[in-house]
């Protein structure tokens, strides 16, 4: 059953890295920002907005760590074909500075243009420098993976990341039941399988014998439950104190 489910989350990823020069469209912060910069709502601002609504109850799980074809492609990469993890752990806070530069860049798109002006949802489509941008964006996360390891963008860069942090913190804080991992450090052998098998690169053995399973970098994505031969790791769906 375990290897079923293992099975499926893979063929998701290899669907999504597939699929990715369509979802492109709809899940890029270079569209999000073209629109924004002429006042247009376009697929991605409506994409990354439901992902924001989603995570309050489903954390990084159904946006990071299942739809999205950037950190499928980064996965696939870094974990299952160069099995490299991302190691440098200062280097997490980079993405808080990104998202900080993100949001300002956003805003003052607003406010110079005088407000959202309607919804396009493909209006950067016809803009030329996207044959440029979007190999290079796509070549670029895919690069920081064989040179940093597995998700490195998504550790290290990813600006929707933090947002999504943020709605996830934000769902807690307002007491929404909410996906979380739950543990039992008692029955844990300390194999340390379940930190081989995280995308992310986290010291979730670390996190088990700590009793705390909160991580701003977890995606929720189930590899180390998958993988722990004591069942110790395992999916809560409550309210999080
Ligand atoms: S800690 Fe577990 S659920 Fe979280 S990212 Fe790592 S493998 Fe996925
Ligand atoms: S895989 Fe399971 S038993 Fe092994 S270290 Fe991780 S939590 Fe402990």
């Amino acid at each position: 059953m375990k290897n079923h489910k293992i099975r499926i989350r893979t063929y998701i990823l290899i669907a999504l890295v597939i699929m990715l020069p369509v979802l492109f469209n709809l899940y890029s912060p270079v569209l999000l920002s073209l629109g924004i910069r002429n006042g247009i709502i376009t697929a991605s601002f409506i994409v990354f907005a439901v992902w924001f609504i989603i995570s309050l109850f489903m954390g990084r799980s159904a946006s990071c760590g299942y739809t999205c074809p950037y950190g499928a492609l980064q996965e696939l990469v870094g974990k299952y074909v160069l099995n490299k993890k991302p190691k440098h752990v200062k280097a997490d806070k980079i993405r808080y500075i990104v998202f900080v530069f993100f949001f300002l860049m956003v805003s003052y798109f607003v406010l110079k243009i005088g407000g959202l002006k309607g919804v396009d949802l493909f209006a950067p489509n016809g803009n030329p420098q996207l044959v440029i941008l979007i190999p290079a964006f796509i070549i670029t996360i895919g690069l920081l993976s064989v040179l940093f390891g597995s998700r490195a963008f998504c550790r290290y860069l990813c600006p929707q990341g933090v947002f999504l942090t943020i709605g996830a913190t934000l769902g807690r804080k307002i007491k929404m039941p909410s996906l979380h991992l739950i543990s039992n450090h008692k029955d844990c052998s300390d194999c340390k399988l379940c930190d081989k098998s995280c995308p992310m690169g986290l010291n979730v053995s670390h996190m088990v014998k700590n009793n705390d399973m909160e991580n701003p970098n977890c995606i929720l994505c189930g590899e180390c439950i998958e993988k722990c031969p004591k069942e110790t790791i395992n999916y809560s769906f409550s309210i999080k104190d």
